[in-house]
């Protein structure tokens, strides 16, 4: 039969996890925590059940959690969300970011994508016939070339992707980034879909800088977030997006059919959980010593740390230990030592390859712990 996305390999995602299994080797490849969500949000979800919310919710989520999540925008990035036209709660970022592709991107639209990108984005743009337009970041600190962005915008550009903190860099957007940003699509017919799954995990006394600050971005973003991130639960595949009514609307017309609606008895449970702030709050200063004990640990290995500002992954750059393919390394690295990373090649244009492996840092001291033991002998 003919294929719709011919020559896409299987996600580095399984790919890593299964040769990790294989091998039994401690995992830094997916990113997800080793340690467990909270008890109480358990017991929540727990009590949704046993209270009977078995069925079908609301196409668009629970009103109650709407309301949290615009609640919670409010206070951190000081913008109204009406919960009844403008949130829609869906299968973890994923959907979130398939539905809002669908809704707007059609045969031949081009799509700005700012790589190395998560991988979700160009297959869900090339199952819509649209054309991603890719742009490379800068340098040894990843940063988004402006002119470059200016310069391949054309009549065609439906949509630019951002993602800010930064898989799998670890980078975060500047308020000065954003600024150009919004300089740059002004003016434009031009949708931002803006994929920030990380804006709890940043680090070093900086601001997620969501597009919600700026007027002329949220006018036209489509905001994409993760509770499976932000609360260590990524099984449970929660997420949301928020977006103008207008955009919504559209996106509705996507999700209703593409889900109708998802699991009701996590978003009973979220609503409650999210109603404490302090079950969110404290997540930079969590990470943030998380990121420090992994730099402490594999301090005088020959792995030199590329600057994580952001997100649960902390690239390494490998190249006092040899010159081979990150993909190549990584595949030794898993069957010879039992350490399984994440290439960064695969997210790359044209797979440029810069020596460097991502590893995810959202594991227990103990795993941090016999992961550097390794890192120290190779
Ligand atoms: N975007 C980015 C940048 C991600 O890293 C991830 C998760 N790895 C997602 C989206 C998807 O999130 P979810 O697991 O909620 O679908
Ligand atoms: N977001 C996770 C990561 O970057 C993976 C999610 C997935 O497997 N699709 O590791």
């Amino acid at each position: 039969p003919s294929s719709k996305l011919p020559g896409q390999q299987e996600s580095i995602f399984s790919k890593m996890s299964r040769l990790s299994a294989k091998n039994k080797a401690v995992d830094l490849s997916q990113g997800f925590p080793d340690f467990p969500t909270d008890d109480r949000l358990k017991e929540l979800v727990t009590r949704a059940m046993n209270s009977g919310y078995n069925q079908y919710a609301p196409m668009a989520g629970v009103y109650e959690l709407r309301e949290q999540i615009s609640n919670k925008i409010s206070k951190l990035y000081s913008r109204e969300y009406d919960p009844e036209r403008e949130i829609t709660i869906t299968n973890g970022a994923t959907q979130a970011i398939y539905s809002a592709i669908t809704a707007f991107v059609g045969k031949g639209d081009e799509v700005i994508v700012l790589k190395p990108a998560y991988d979700s984005y160009e297959p869900t743009i090339k199952l819509n016939g649209g054309v991603p337009v890719l742009i490379q970041l800068k340098g040894k600190d990843y940063k988004v070339d402006w002119q470059e962005v200016k310069d391949k915008i054309t009549s065609r550009t439906r949509m630019m992707i951002i993602n800010t903190p930064h898989n799998p860099t670890g980078t975060v957007l500047s308020r000065e980034d954003m600024h150009r940003l919004e300089e740059t699509l002004k003016g434009k017919d031009i949708i931002l879909l803006s994929d920030e799954v990380y804006e709890h995990l940043i680090f070093d006394g900086q601001t997620h800088q969501s597009a919600a600050l700026f007027p002329d971005l949220a006018s036209r973003a489509i905001i994409c977030a993760s509770f499976g991130k932000t609360f260590h639960n990524t099984g449970w595949k929660t997420g949301y997006c928020v977006a103008p009514a207008e955009l919504m609307a559209e996106i509705w017309k996507v999700h209703q059919f593409q889900v109708f609606c998802i699991n009701h008895p996590m978003q009973r449970a979220y609503a409650e959980y999210l109603k404490d702030p302090e079950n969110y709050l404290g997540l930079p200063e969590f990470y943030e010593k998380k990121r420090d004990k992994f730099l402490e640990l594999i301090d005088g290995s020959r792995f030199k740390a590329v600057p994580s500002g952001g997100t649960y992954f902390q690239l390494l750059d490998y190249s006092e230990i040899t010159t081979e393919a990150d993909t190549k390394f990584a595949e030794r690295l898993v069957s010879e030592h039992k350490l399984a990373t994440i290439p960064i090649s695969v997210f790359n244009i044209d797979n440029r390859d810069n020596n460097q492996l991502r590893f995810c840092f959202a594991k227990t001291v103990e795993t941090l712990e016999k992961a550097s033991e390794i890192i120290h002998r190779i």
